[in-house]
């Protein structure tokens, strides 16, 4: 690893600010780094060199004639997972069915990483269209995780925390529907926010579950992912969920975190995201993050969400409605694959293309979704489950009635083995467990490591919770935690 891809994104900003080095050096350094090592860890799906390095031009370019950087992250080149949309490199969602499709416009997140002078190393692997949990449902092979490459890297964006653990980007960009960015983040020891709904556009976001999707940051320290989240939250009239707020000041939250001074702040244990039935060594790294926080000046109490135990069950109804509907777009008329013999009426072309294009988890939750959406069952289980959405969001009301943050676990497991639970689909989506109730309330949570498992050296991540539009509340802490850890190995 060349001392270039060692470094954390805001040493390398404040360095190609200074000039000391180049965007263009730095940029070279990540894509020698990507051809060296990705053929093991599969963390990319498509790398553009060429136009990552010219952006790198541009950047060094407008520094060296004097201009003010365009951005705090000017210049630090960045992997994007591959479900935001980009006019110059394929989006295909980890999918068959879009292979080799090019956007006509760019995401709006893509739009302000480029506006911001970021260059786009590439793509990142993820399961298709967002659904999984460990990467192995992406259409085009998993990706390794590389503290051990025979376990999975989280997910649905395992190749973003892939690609940032081995350092083959020093930033990333995930998804988060019901803990895509923190549960592979966990599990890779790197750092990953899920920002409050309506604060990251999602236009030019290939919709998993609108009501559920968000985009948001990834990085190797809470600072660098602060950074890069003030680069693409914000409002934007395209996407009509977006929010006209301000966007919260989570990197001087982060800077004020650092300090080491949680005097004040009252963190809550939940009570129901602290179970027996999750690895010990989960527990354990848990506990001791909460001896680290007390420590710190944190005031610890405990706090009950009596109804996250129906989380998942909620979820797994609203996320598959969702899917059923927004994938229906798919239909072999508009975009990518198309299977036609040419004897074929339109029907017979969309069920082929369709069964032909997506993954058997993809076809899952379309029929679960259609299901739960058909007349004469709609009531009993979408309907049931929005009210249990509504019951969740009121369990964190009060929750946060006692506590600024909440805490736990991010997933009740370190990384297991690949192929361990590809035919056990619940076995899989336990694994969501604390993640997704943030989600269901449209609040924001990040995960931040939190050592290693005594069980089995592997990465084990702390989860903090905080109401919406308080994400500044998640970088103090998590910074305060951080700087307070220490390194993880
Ligand atoms: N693992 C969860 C699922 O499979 C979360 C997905 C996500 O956040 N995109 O739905």
């Amino acid at each position: 690893m060349s001392d270039l891809t060692s470094l954390d994104a805001a040493e390398l900003a404040a360095r190609i600010h200074s000039r000391e080095l180049s965007s263009v050096d730095v940029t070279k350094a990540h894509l020698d780094r990507i051809a060296e090592v990705d053929g093991e860890y599969h963390a990319y799906l498509h790398v553009a060199g060429d136009r990552a390095l010219a952006a790198a031009e541009d950047v060094d370019r407008s520094i060296a004639a004097g201009d003010a950087p365009a951005s705090a992250l000017a210049g630090v080149p960045l992997a994007l997972k591959d479900v935001f949309t980009t006019t110059d490199m394929p989006t295909t969602c980890g999918s068959k069915i879009l292979e080799g499709w090019v956007s006509p416009y760019d995401a709006t997140v893509s739009a302000k990483l480029r506006a911001a002078g970021i260059p786009i190393l590439g793509k990142t692997n993820m399961d298709e269209f967002a659904m999984g949990s460990s990467t192995e449902n992406s259409a085009y092979g998993p990706t390794k995780n590389p503290w051990d490459t025979t376990r999975i890297p989280g997910g649905s964006g395992g190749g973003s925390a892939a690609a940032l653990a081995s350092h083959q980007a020093p930033l990333a960009i995930g998804t988060d529907t019901g803990g895509s960015i923190r549960q592979p983040a966990a599990v890779t020891a790197t750092v990953g926010t899920k920002p409050t709904y309506g604060t990251v556009s999602r236009f030019g976001l290939v919709a998993c579950a609108s009501s559920l999707d968000q985009g948001g940051p990834c990085g190797r320290t809470v600072l660098d992912t602060a950074l890069l989240h003030e680069v693409i939250a914000g409002y934007d009239p395209r996407d009509s969920t977006s929010l006209d707020v301000a966007v919260p000041p989570v990197v001087a939250a982060a800077r004020e975190g650092a300090r080491g001074n949680l005097a004040g702040v009252k963190v809550g244990v939940v009570k129901e995201l602290h179970s027996d039935s999750y690895q010990s060594g989960v527990i354990s790294s848990f506990d001791a993050a909460v001896a680290v926080l007390t420590e710190l000046g944190a005031e610890v109490v405990e706090v009950s969400c009596p109804h996250f135990e129906y989380a998942l069950a909620a979820y797994y109804l609203i996320l598959p409605s969702e899917v059923s509907s927004n994938l229906a777009r798919f239909d072999a008329m508009r975009y990518g694959m198309r299977v036609d013999d040419g004897n074929m009426s339109a029907e017979q072309v969309m069920a082929a293309t369709r069964a032909a294009g997506f993954g058997p988890e993809v076809k899952r939750r379309i029929m679960i979704g259609t299901y739960a959406l058909s007349s004469g069952y709609y009531d009993a289980y979408y309907g049931q489950a929005l009210k249990v959405r509504t019951l969740i969001a009121r369990d964190f009301d009060k929750a946060y009635e006692q506590a600024d943050v909440l805490i736990s676990p991010t997933s009740p497991f370190t990384p297991w083995k690949l192929g361990e639970k590809v035919d056990d689909p619940l076995a899989m989506y336990l694994s969501d467990l604390c993640t997704l109730p943030t989600n269901l309330a449209g609040h924001c949570a990040m995960s931040v490591p939190s050592g290693l498992s005594k069980d089995d050296g592997l990465p084990v991540g702390l989860q903090i919770m905080a109401p919406a539009l308080a994400d500044d509340r998640l970088y103090r802490v998590g910074a305060a935690y951080e700087a307070a850890r220490g390194p993880v190995q």
